[in-house]
């Protein structure tokens, strides 16, 4: 009998009655005869309530209690779907991370899975039982709580369904599958029927938060089908395929964006060899994850400005450590912006495809909106720019690139 991982998101389950609606969705996949193993989020806005609660004590709570704390979102919905399948008409039985159990390591918050154990889940299983799972969390060796990070039951579904070798898993959420761009931003944004792994990688890393970038990375590790779906509405999604090559022969197949972006710039640094290491290696060791480098010359050839990008919650962190680093530098000054975000465009179509920058810097030059900085890697180029462009960079790119239109099929 074929297994199915199903993941219901926040607003999936957001209320009473959408629990009993996701109810029904589940039963009727196990009436039809498959076995079925869920997971769940919180309830819509539960996680950012505790973590308000938390950071009402408490600026930086301790990261275990943290956990402690937000591991209950989850378990208050696996809860709340039990009953209302059993109303259904199933018989149900709900596991937190640990009692599953999914090992962790012990990076509280943004802990990894590190393997599971899914005898207990298994043996509901065969009697016939729909399992539910609380998303977003584990154990660590030490019988510690953990989290995985925001968007983390994403994770958790992807790697119950690998341990499980499950025929498929299936993310249901707010929108009907993954589409050219995030739709808030651009309504006239088309759905994918499919993507590949790749693509679907760059977009998540890039930004894109329809699924967590360790999910993707999970399903491509260990060969899970993968499918976004809607809950709301009937329809086959998109898949995640392991094709090489995109099925549509787009140039580009999306556009990610990240708001979570902030810049910094030492000026008049003395430019000499180690100087990049003098400058991020402070940076690494209050593990301070950097993202985009530029090292620009110096005007006079003696001296050089240095630019990097970190997430906007580490900003404040890294320009104090930055300004300490210039002191000790002689370094002019330090500048930084919290005000900018990255675009980018991903494809794997941009192998083969020549002149896609040039279109995209056109296309923003032409909105009169000034780049920052450029990075470009095999399949995906990001521009940094003034957050206030973001709107209006996305549309234009995405009516640049023709995304709305679907592009012819391979013959
Ligand atoms: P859930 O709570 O179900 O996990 P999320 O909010 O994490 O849902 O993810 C779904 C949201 O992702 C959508 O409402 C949409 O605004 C956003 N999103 C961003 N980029 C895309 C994209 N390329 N395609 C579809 N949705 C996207
Ligand atoms: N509830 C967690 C969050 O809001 C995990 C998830 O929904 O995937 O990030
Ligand atoms: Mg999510």
């Amino acid at each position: 009998m074929a297994l199915i991982v199903q993941k219901y998101g926040g607003t999936s389950v957001g209320t009473v009655e959408r629990i009993e609606a996701v109810a029904d969705r589940v039963a009727a996949a196990y009436h039809s005869g498959d076995d079925v193993l869920v997971v769940v989020s919180a309830m819509s806005g539960e996680t950012n309530r505790l973590v308000g609660l938390a950071q009402a004590i408490s600026e930086n709570p301790l990261p275990r209690e943290l956990d402690v704390l937000l591991s209950t979102g989850e378990q208050v919905t696996m809860a709340l779907l039990c009953m209302a399948l059993e109303k259904a008409g199933c018989s149900a039985r709900s596991y937190t991370g640990g009692q599953v159990k999914i090992l962790t390591d012990s990076a509280h918050n943004k802990a990894r899975i590190k393997e599971i154990d899914g005898h207990r889940v298994k043996a509901d299983l065969e009697q016939r039982n729909v399992v539910v799972v609380a998303g977003f969390q584990g154990v660590d060796e030490a019988g510690n709580i953990t989290t995985l990070g925001r968007g983390g039951s994403d994770t958790t579904a992807v790697a119950l369904a690998a341990a499980l070798n499950a025929e498929e898993c299936q993310i249901y959420t707010d929108v009907d599958g993954v589409y050219t761009t995030d739709p808030r931003v651009e309504p006239k944004a088309r759905r994918l029927n499919q993507i590949t792994f790749e693509e679907m990688l760059e977009m998540a890393s890039l930004g894109s938060k329809v699924l967590q970038i360790r999910a993707v990375e999970f399903a491509g590790k260990y060969n899970v089908p993968l499918r976004v779906l809607s809950s709301f509405k009937e329809g086959k999604g998109t898949l995640i395929t392991f094709e090489e090559e995109s099925m549509e022969q787009a140039k580009i197949s999306g556009i990610a964006f990240n708001r979570d972006e902030a810049k910094l710039t030492i000026l008049g640094v003395p430019d000499q060899p180690g100087i990049a290491y003098k400058i991020l290696g402070p940076i690494a060791n209050a593990n301070i994850e950097v993202d985009m480098i530029v090292q620009n010359m110096g005007a006079d050839g003696s001296t050089t400005d240095f630019t990097f990008t970190v997430h906007r919650n580490d900003f404040k962190r890294a320009k104090v450590q930055l300004e300490l680093t210039a002191k000790a530098l002689g370094a002019r000054q330090v500048a930084g912006d919290n005000e900018i975000v990255k675009i980018s465009l991903v494809g794997v179509g941009m192998r083969s495809h020549a002149g896609i920058a040039s279109t995209m810097f056109e296309t923003l030059a032409k909105e009169n909106i000034n780049i920052r900085m450029i990075s470009t890697s095999e399949i995906k180029i990001s521009v940094v720019v003034d957050e206030r462009y973001l709107e209006l960079g996305v549309r234009s790119l995405h009516e640049a690139f023709e995304l709305e239109k679907k592009p012819n099929s391979k013959a």
